[in-house]
């Protein structure tokens, strides 16, 4: 097991390599865990698949409820709970591998996720032995639905400025919980509610676990929405509902951190459950571009065709590559601070926190990926993809979630630099250092000394270390130049965020390809190696453009100079012939039919 002196630890990819055989690959999950995700896709095939019209038209209010009781009785939703809970006490990367393979589920995968995440998990870290003795095998067998209730009308991305109050009743036995609460996903069948509210004038929130039949729970009709039309999502008013004080959850105005860390969690579990979603889209447009026919060939014969499948799939392999990648870190976390004798429950929550940054990567690549697969599936379909009665019509209405939920993409690239700001403050991450040295070697004379390129990636890991100068350049200067009014500069902070995010997308990607090289050889591996190619030369160029911004937005004359001419030589990558190698990769999807990765 990793020590907790040797593992690493969140944002540290931006000052530290990594060697290719310290990361996890999906390639490498045991059978166990395959034969896990295997029942999980027969559950999609036999339950979701053949019911998908019935489920989104909403029409049989049973039909929902009745297949989230199967996936309760084949395990599924109790993955990560323990087994002396009721549950399968599986690891949090299996847990990811679930929800990647649920992500292909549609509007299906929205339940599983705010049931088996945001619903189950605040018992599961923060409960009292006797709420998680009461409530746990409920939720982990299906025998009840949780859900999670958050989100108020005016209070969206500003969780804690909530107005819905918890009152204490005259003898002291009950809280009185009275408000109003906005698309609460699974409220429909709940029967758990998570309950976030004020206690008089309190500064936080506060979390409560609500039972259905305390009472005084009323609801709105479904939400219409643009997609996951399956997914019950409604408005909950509390009128008088009398909560037994032993339901509070954690102690009093520990609520907005159980929000915020539950959300951890739910970011980087999105990041994997966007992947079965954007496979699937991928493998439909494989074989959709080979059965269509126009001037006499498939238009996969094309190369602006082509073009689009191979960066489906490029962009696929990323987002699986950096999401596992975290996954497996946070676990080892996770081990190595129980190992120190933190309590479980504690070590779990400490080390998502630790890992926020990659969360909040893993969240945002992914349902960008999965926005961009869907639309260009929609384009390789053409007028079909338009049609309602082609199955890319559903996948993009379904997919433009991802980037509201869990934390807008602004407010969590927004928070992946905040995060990375405060650990270096705090003194847990070195970046000072690496940033001095970075700002001294601008104005130093460069040095042409010649690296050995002829290792594979040996260039390109070249061009990751320049990248990680240039977060280091921008990010350094703009600490230093805006102190703490960095905040308020929002535009800068998503520049950093978009920085960041490529160098951990790339970087992962090209670490998965080493590692799998190791083990299946060059030649097999071919076309991950062209992948992992292209993407770094797409990822210099999204890093060059977003540090550009960012420079030309607080600096001037000399200084802005300097910047720019450290930013060319930072992001410097010899050209590669992209069109070729997207052409390779294409041609291996077409031939094996499907997104082969
Ligand atoms: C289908 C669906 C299911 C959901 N399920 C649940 C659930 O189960 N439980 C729950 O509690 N909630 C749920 N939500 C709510 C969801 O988490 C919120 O919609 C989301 O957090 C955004 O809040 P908002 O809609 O109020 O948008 P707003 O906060 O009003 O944001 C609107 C826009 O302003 C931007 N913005 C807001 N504040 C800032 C800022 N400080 N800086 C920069 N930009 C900012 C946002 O990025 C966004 O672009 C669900 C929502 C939907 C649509």
């Amino acid at each position: 097991m990793t020590t907790l002196s040797k593992s690493i630890q969140g944002g540290e990819f931006l000052i530290r390599e990594t060697e290719a055989q310290d990361v996890f690959i999906p390639e490498q999950f045991t059978e166990e865990q395959k034969m896990m995700a295997q029942a999980c896709q027969d559950f999609i095939d036999t339950e979701i698949t053949p019911n998908i019209e019935e489920i989104d038209s909403m029409k049989n209010p049973d039909l929902v409820p009745s297949i989230f009781k199967k996936a309760g009785e084949l395990g599924l939703l109790g993955i990560s709970v323990p087994e002396e809970y009721g549950g399968m006490g599986m690891s949090f990367n299996t847990s990811m591998l679930i929800a990647d393979i649920i992500g292909a589920a549609g509007s299906f995968s929205t339940t599983y996720g705010a049931h088996t995440g945001i619903g189950t998990l605040p018992i599961l870290y923060y409960g009292t032995e006797d709420q998680k003795q009461k409530y746990l095998p409920k939720l982990a067998t299906g025998e009840w639905a949780a859900c999670y209730c958050l989100t108020e009308p005016d209070a969206g991305s500003d969780a804690n400025s909530g107005k819905t109050k918890a009152t204490l009743t005259e003898d002291g036995k009950h809280y009185l919980i009275n408000g109003q609460k906005m698309w609460i996903s699974n409220a429909g069948f709940a029967d758990l509610f998570i309950v976030f509210a004020k206690i008089e004038d309190d500064k936080n929130l506060t979390a409560f676990i609500v039972e259905k039949s305390f009472g005084g729970i009323t609801m709105n009709e479904e939400e219409k929405k643009m997609g996951i039309k399956g997914s019950s999502t409604r408005q909950v008013f509390f009128n008088d509902c009398k909560v037994p004080i032993e339901n509070m959850l954690s102690d009093r105005q520990n609520g907005f951190k159980i929000a915020v860390n539950i959300l951890n969690i739910g970011r980087v579990k999105l990041g994997a459950g966007v992947l079965g979603g954007v496979r699937t889209v991928t493998s439909m447009a494989v074989k959709y571009s080979t059965e269509r026919k126009q001037f006499g060939s498939s238009i996969n014969s094309f190369g602006a065709v082509k073009r689009m499948l191979a960066e489906m799939a490029i962009r696929s392999y990323v987002s699986e590559s950096l999401c596992y990648r975290a996954g497996q870190d946070i676990e080892d976390r996770m081990d190595a601070l129980a190992a120190e004798g933190m309590p479980d429950a504690e070590a779990k929550l400490k080390a998502l926190e630790q890992f926020a940054i990659e969360a909040a990567i893993a969240k945002v690549h992914g349902s960008e990926v999965l926005d961009f697969v869907v639309d260009q599936g929609v384009q390789v379909y053409g007028g079909m993809g338009y049609s309602s009665d082609a199955p890319m019509e559903r996948a993009y209405r379904d997919a433009r979630i991802a980037r509201i939920y869990e934390g807008t993409n602004e407010i969590n690239r927004m928070l992946m630099v905040g995060m990375l700001l405060k650990r270096a403050m705090k003194g847990e991450i070195n970046l000072f250092e690496p940033a001095m040295a970075v700002s001294n070697e601008l104005t130093s004379v460069p040095s042409f000394e010649t690296i050995d390129t002829s290792e594979l990636f040996a260039a390109e890991k070249e061009v990751l270390k320049k990248l990680k100068k240039v977060f280091l350049m921008v990010g350094g200067k703009a600490a230093m130049a805006l102190q703490d009014r960095i905040e308020d500069e929002q535009e800068i902070m998503m520049n950093l965020a978009d920085v960041m995010i490529e160098i951990y997308a790339a970087e992962s990607a090209i670490l998965r390809t080493e590692k799998l090289v190791g083990i299946q050889g060059e030649e097999a591996c071919k076309n991950q190696i062209a992948i992992s190619q292209v993407y770094l030369s797409e990822a210099v160029d999204k890093i060059n453009g977003a540090a550009k911004e960012a420079i030309g937005s607080f600096t001037k004359g000399d200084e802005q100079k300097v910047m720019l001419m450290g930013l060319k030589r930072y992001t410097k990558m010899d050209p590669i012939d992209t069109k070729s190698l997207r052409r390779q990769i294409a041609d291996y999807m077409i031939e094996a039919g499907k997104y082969p990765f």
